[in-house]
């Protein structure tokens, strides 16, 4: 989903003296953090809240993690339940005990079969799980689906609002409503979908959108300004269509949820907050395989073909993301994650070529007054 964030806004910092978030197991609270290395006594100073926190740079250990391979999750050794997340993969490099399981193992039996239980417990959470994740969406119903993504829903609305209590508000002007409605309706009624949409707008400067089980499509205000056209908007649109067909919010949504889940029996409510705010953040930034991502975006330009919309708006609308955030590594929006987005810009404006060399003819999505509306949604 769409793929953010910690809650980031825009680009990342990309040396060290960067940034991360906190989780300190006691609180249910993702905390903004500055990192830096103190080169002298090989230590990482992690800034959080006014406070420093000193990892030895000997004791740091990568946890692993099947949900999401494009962030470092971090521990430090002998502390169960403190984590670190950091896109700054370079830090890596300078943990030369990263992926050290344990160095206490054979201490003795009692520890031995302490090991040997987390281990049947990890293996439960970061193998198992995940895999019946995709056989368990086969069987939930309909309506445990809706229920399941408006839960998702209210979690990261009160996840991103930390500051002030409020979960994050919709987005609710009644003309904009109304224009978002009338072009779902010309996207949906092209891409012939087998589930009817719940579609919401968040009061967020973040230019993202994701999708979420049950139908739900979330965009950010962030997107909204950004886009240029309703054209370059629909496609955006259509896109997340196409991860609702394939239901791909579901599977993803399960494999966290069922690590949640575990994870929660195993750490007791007081851990088990911090990971769910931990698990939301990734549901949003919903790093789908190279795949997933390439399904949808075929699905969008089909769409937007068959509503008579110019398949080359998907296309303008990466460019948007490109200019704004850069192709960089580790750079975790949603659209800016695999396949490269100038691959993606590439297919759009090939299939484009493709249609206009037929004599495609497009019709606009939206009039000029109900784009000034849809503008307008978050007034
Ligand atoms: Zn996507």
């Amino acid at each position: 989903m769409s793929d953010t964030m910690t809650i980031h806004v825009g680009p990342r910092p990309a040396a060290l003296g960067a940034l991360g978030t906190y989780f300190d197991g006691e609180t249910a609270e993702a905390q903004p953090a500055r990192l830096r290395i103190e080169e002298g006594q090989q230590v990482l100073v992690i800034e959080v809240r006014g406070q420093q926190k000193v990892w030895p740079l000997t004791d740091i250990r990568r946890v692993p993690d099947q949900a999401d391979r494009e962030q470092l999750v971090l521990a430090l050794a002998g502390d169960p339940v403190v984590r670190l997340v950091t896109d700054e993969h370079r830090l890596a490099q300078r943990c030369p005990n990263l992926s050290r399981r344990n160095s206490h193992v054979k201490r003795g039996r009692v520890l031995g079969w302490a090991m040997a239980a987390l281990a049947s417990v990890a293996l439960i959470v970061f193998v198992l799980v995940p895999r019946m994740a995709d056989q368990l969406a086969e069987y939930i119903p309909p309506e445990g689906e809706k229920a399941l993504g408006e839960t998702t829903l209210s979690q990261i609305r009160t996840a991103m609002n930390q500051a002030n209590l409020e979960p994050l508000p919709f987005c609710e002007n009644a003309e904009g409503v109304a224009a978002l409605k009338a072009m779902e309706t010309r996207l949906s009624d092209a891409a012939n979908l087998p589930v009817p949409l719940s579609v919401h707008v968040l009061d967020h400067p973040m230019v993202n959108a994701f999708a979420l089980p049950g139908g739900h499509i979330v965009f950010f205000k962030g997107l909204i300004d950004t886009a240029e056209t309703p054209e370059e908007l629909g496609a955006v649109f259509a896109h997340e269509m196409g991860h609702v067909v394939s239901r791909d919010p579901t599977r993803h949504a399960l494999r966290s949820a069922g690590s949640i889940g575990v994870l929660g029996l195993l750490f007791g409510d007081f851990a088990g907050g911090a990971v769910v705010l931990f698990l939301t953040e990734r549901l949003i930034e919903a790093q789908y395989s190279q795949a997933a991502e390439a399904n949808a975006d075929t699905f969008a330009m089909a769409t937007l073909e068959n509503a008579e919309v110019r398949p080359g708006a998907l296309g303008d609308m990466f460019q948007k993301f490109l200019d704004k955030y850069g192709d960089a590594e580790g750079t975790s929006a949603h659209f800016l994650s695999h396949p490269k987005l100038g691959d993606r810009i590439a297919n759009s404006s090939a299939r484009q070529a493709e249609v206009t060399a037929t004599g495609f003819t497009d019709t606009p999505l939206l009039t000029d007054q109900q784009w000034t509306a849809l503008k307008g949604i978050c007034r």
